[in-house]
């Protein structure tokens, strides 16, 4: 019988996130390759909700679906030569396009660590310094990979000073790159001390050849030229960057950097073989009542991210459940914590690369996906009968406001009920003004009213009708004192709101207004994100 101790030992549970066009999905699909999961590139779909002219909302949903069923892929890996036990890793898929942020914030809640794809041609992009923005607010180790160094790009060392600048995090390279662009011959492994060639193979894992980088051979393999040039950047990148330390990566203090191209199987193995052997295995969750150690015997999980059945006939959704403690079994009779509500699941899935099949336990660090007919809210806490409350997901203030009408007055049970249901799935954020009692609905990105338009009409047959607000951010606000607090939303009335679960909301509609509120209102917190 499998321990508790020892499946918590082997799990890693991480997300790759990126910009988008980073080659996430490349990486992705060649880490399944290892995995033995598929067996030729291309078997990964790309997430990527691409909005041509030509795309409906079909489209949408049929994209949607893709990344459905590649929302989690898991496989057991070994690396050649080890022995023991495999590694499970679950791989979490997050959307690719940015209007879908918001759900790459919530799914890095479920992850131990995360791997940040770069390109190298291009740096350090918008979205890849939100992203870890988001790590360093939960303390989530990373590991950056500089990908398409195949391609011209910038001088290494320019890129690990740009990566510290941008991202705010001490690197260290564990692998180095040999040659660029056209040059580009592969990587030296500075965390195992061995230079490894592959033959560039899009398809396919390659044979690969140990060379002694000391050793004449690194000359005829790689040209005198380079061979030199490597010898002396590894001198370097010893003298300059501080000896690597596993504690300071989990610490999340120090983020290991690996170059290589996913495209062409370069230095992804190396990047691999690594990550199963530092990065953590499943970490202690936070409860509002205690910490929840991975170890503790029984069960207990939270739901971080709900999808929709694409199917309009079922309109069934798929909650996913982190597991977080002890054993999760089929059938077992748990607490829905927030219903006080007992439940159980007879048809729980878990993901493999491209199917999903029932499973009869899942440990810490693993995802469950339960069959979810609007019981679940995003952050719901599931436990063998404790009232236990996992700390809520974090929200992020908006960039778009727009009001939410029912244009449809015989339906606005319909209405009410879509919204609802749509804002517990974490599709958008509402805020109702205190003021007109109209609700806002605030997004990242325009996608989402879009969505949430397509899915009112065709899941809850009703309709809705935006209407224009001008608000520059939403946010929440807190203060110890009280009579503040008060002449506060006494002075704002009209831009007072309230979220989904009560808290004050300030609409600030100029970041001028913003700023002055900040000024005047000293004794009164502006929070950006709703995890305070
Ligand atoms: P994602 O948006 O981050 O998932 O990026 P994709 O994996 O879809 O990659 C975006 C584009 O970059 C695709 O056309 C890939 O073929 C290409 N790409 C990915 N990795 C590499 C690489 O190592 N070198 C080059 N030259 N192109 C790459």
């Amino acid at each position: 019988m499998a321990s508790i101790a020892n499946e918590i030992k082997r799990r890693r549970t991480f997300a790759i996130i990126s910009h988008p066009d980073a080659g996430k999905t490349t990486l992705t699909e060649k880490f399944l390759l290892f995995g033995g999961q598929i067996q030729v590139a291309g078997a990964v779909k790309n997430n990527k909700i691409r909005k041509t002219a030509t795309s409906d909302w079909m489209d949408i949903e049929k994209q949607r679906g893709i990344s459905v069923s590649t929302s989690v892929m898991e496989f057991d890996y070994l690396p050649e030569g080890q022995e023991g036990e495999p590694y499970k890793v679950n791989i979490l898929d997050t959307p690719g396009h940015q209007d879908f942020a918001e759900d790459t914030y919530r799914t890095l809640t479920a992850v131990d660590s995360a791997i940040i794809v770069v390109d190298s041609a291009k740096g350090v992009e918008a979205q890849t310094r939100k992203l870890m923005e988001v790590c360093r607010m939960r303390n989530t180790p990373v590991i950056i990979f500089l990908n398409k160094m195949d391609r011209e790009g910038r001088d290494p060392f320019d890129l690990l000073d740009e990566l510290e600048e941008e991202l705010q995090i001490h690197v260290r390279p564990l692998s180095w790159p040999i040659g660029q662009g056209a040059k580009f011959k592969g990587v030296y492994n500075i965390f195992e001390q061995q230079l490894n060639l592959f033959t560039p193979n899009k398809q396919r894992v390659t044979e690969k050849v140990a060379v002694d980088i000391n050793s004449n051979e690194l000359d005829t393999h790689v040209g005198e030229k380079e061979a030199e040039r490597l010898r002396d950047d590894l001198e370097l990148v010893d003298g300059v960057y501080p000896e690597f330390s596993v504690d300071s990566y989990r610490n999340a203090e120090v983020a290991p950097v690996f170059f290589g191209s996913a495209l062409n199987n370069f230095g992804v193995q190396e990047l691999l073989n690594c990550f199963v052997e530092i990065a953590p295995s499943p970490r202690p969750t936070k409860a509002e009542e205690h910490m929840v150690e991975p170890t503790d015997p029984k069960f207990t999980g939270f739901i971080f991210k709900i999808t929709a059945n694409i199917d309009p006939n079922h309109r069934s959704c798929i909650a996913f459940c982190k597991v977080c403690s002890g054993k999760f079994v089929r059938n077992a009779p748990y607490k829905h914590v927030r219903l006080d509500k007992t439940v159980r699941f007879s048809s729980p899935t878990q993901f493999m690369a491209q199917r999903k099949s029932t499973v009869d336990e899942a440990y810490p660090g693993d995802i469950v996906g339960l069959p979810d007919n609007g019981i679940f809210k995003i952050g719901d806490t599931l436990t063998e009968g404790e009232d236990l409350h996992f700390r809520g997901l974090p929200s992020f203030s908006p960039e778009l406001f727009k009001y939410i009408e029912n244009d449809d007055p015989m339906k606005s049970k319909q209405f009410q009920k879509g919204i609802e249901q749509l804002m517990n799935e974490g599709v958008a954020q509402m805020f109702v003004n205190q003021f007109n009692n109209r609700r806002i609905i605030g997004t990242v990105g325009q996608l989402q009213f879009e969505v949430i338009q397509y899915r009112l009409e065709h899941e809850y047959n009703a309709k809705c009708r935006w209407e224009p607000v001008h608000l520059y951010k939403a946010c929440w606000i807190e203060s110890d004192d009280a009579a503040e607090l008060d002449n506060f939303k006494k002075r704002k009335y009209q831009y007072m709101a309230k979220d989904i679960e009560g808290r004050d909301v300030f609409l600030a509609d100029s970041s001028y207004v913003l700023s002055m509120a900040q000024q005047d209102f000293t004794h009164i917190k502006f929070h950006f994100t709703s995890e305070f």
